[in-house]
């Protein structure tokens, strides 16, 4: 048991974190992505590959280069919603992705199978080598957004690919009638054991509008998403109806043309997703104007104890002014962990009411500045901060019974 142990081992993230890096695949040194989106659900049928795939096309809108890694390999969907047919190209480099009709790159095992109908009967080793071969033997070009098809489920397939894969954010798909609950929670759990960020959640089949009267019918009963999400912190990206034109649209490799505004704020969302993490990568403090702050939180108030916050709420910030908004749950308290796991995410001030002494240290070497006797609502915090009037009463937490829990090291 280390030292900093709470001696509480739900939150523990000792079990959970330790062997990401053993199984993750090397990306082909020809290829370049930016960022990386896993689309996942509780169980087959509830849309996941349509909202992959209409995810692709609203970045490809926005004109960036998009690409679908489809991951779903015992039930590929991709190349059919797209209209794909073509074997991808290879050359003595490596395999390149097929391209759709307005240029998303896309990977799958269906575009490698003899006869797409090929049943895929192979058990989870051989799945995962096949995906890690999608990461590292495919030559992605310069790809801004790519958007993976998940297995199905929470379980030992869908966890092998995040493990293999570098997957920047989750985004969760659910329809009402699903136990939806039950499966946020666990999607929660998982990536939160892999310490990936869940972008939001998407509720697909939410209701079917009429069209001839525009009444909006709930065939699968009443949502219950936005508790759901309020529970875990999580936002809610978009809600699709039932549209009979976008099973059609799949159906005849036609996703490129769905008319519908449904993830227009999941596309502005994942498009900041971007933006924070490139400014991550650039780690650049020279004539700095965005900024990344995190407070530790109880909901939406500033905790006492920094370790044992129950998640950080990310503030993106730029000339001064909050821009966007994001809550990650508490990975825990592994030594040595919270420091690393902050700095990595681009931090430069984190607010907290208390913390340990040696975390501050710790935070101080890395170049992240400190404020703590913090109190009160996080967003006021930070504005308060961006004018300047939130100064750090330097507070050390020394009570015996606080110290671990106030540590992060
Ligand atoms: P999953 O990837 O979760 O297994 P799919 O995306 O393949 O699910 O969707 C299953 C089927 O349901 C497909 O035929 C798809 O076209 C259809 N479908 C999914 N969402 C909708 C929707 N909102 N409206 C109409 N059809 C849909």
């Amino acid at each position: 048991m280390s030292e900093s142990c709470g001696q509480n081992c739900n939150t523990c993230s000792d079990k959970t974190t330790e062997k990401r890096d053993d199984f993750t695949a090397n990306l082909h040194q020809m290829s370049s992505i930016k960022r990386t989106i896993g689309i996942m659900s509780g169980k087959g049928g509830v849309g996941k590959s349509l909202i992959t795939s209409m995810l692709a096309v609203a970045m490809n809108r926005r004109g960036y280069k998009a690409a679908v890694l489809d991951a779903d390999i015992t039930g590929p969907s991709i190349p059919k919603a797209f209209g794909i047919k073509q074997k991808p190209a290879t050359s003595e480099f490596g395999l390149f992705p097929a391209m759709s009709k307005t240029g998303i790159q896309i990977m799958s095992i269906n575009l490698l199978l003899q006869d797409e109908t090929d049943p895929v009967i192979w058990r989870g080793p051989v799945l995962s080598g096949v995906i890690k071969q999608f990461w590292s033997e495919v030559i992605w070009d310069d790809v801004d957004f790519m958007f993976i098809d998940m297995p199905p489920g929470t379980g030992d397939v869908p966890l092998t690919v995040f493990q293999s894969l570098q997957v920047d954010g989750i985004i969760i798909v659910a329809s009402p009638q699903e136990l939806v609950s039950m499966i946020v929670a666990k999607a929660v759990k998982m990536a939160e054991a892999m310490n990936i960020p869940i972008v939001g959640l998407v509720e697909n089949m939410s209701y079917f509008k009429c069209p001839d009267c525009n009444k909006e019918y709930k065939i699968f009963g009443e949502s219950s998403i936005e508790k759901i999400a309020e529970q875990h912190h999580l936002k809610v990206l978009g809600k699709l109806p039932i549209d009979p034109k976008l099973a059609t649209a799949c159906d005849r490799g036609m996703i490129e043309l769905y008319d519908g505004n449904w993830l227009d704020d999941a596309a502005e969302i994942i498009e900041n997703y971007g933006d924070q993490a490139i400014n991550n990568l650039s780690n650049d403090k020279e004539g700095e104007t965005t900024m990344k702050i995190v407070v530790a939180c109880e909901g939406d108030m500033i905790t006492e104890h920094f370790g044992h916050c129950e998640a950080f709420m990310i503030f993106q910030t730029e000339n001064g002014e909050i821009k966007n908004t994001e809550t990650v749950p508490n990975p825990g308290h592994k030594p040595g962990f919270l420091p690393n796991f902050l700095h990595d995410m681009g931090i430069k001030v984190i607010i907290s009411g208390g913390m340990g002494g040696g975390a501050i240290d710790i935070f101080n070497e890395k170049g992240v500045e400190v404020i703590t006797g913090a109190s009160g609502e996080a967003k006021t915090a930070v504005e308060q901060y961006l004018k300047g009037n939130l100064k750090s009463t330097g507070s050390v937490c020394h009570q015996h019974q606080h110290h671990d829990e106030c540590s992060g090291h």
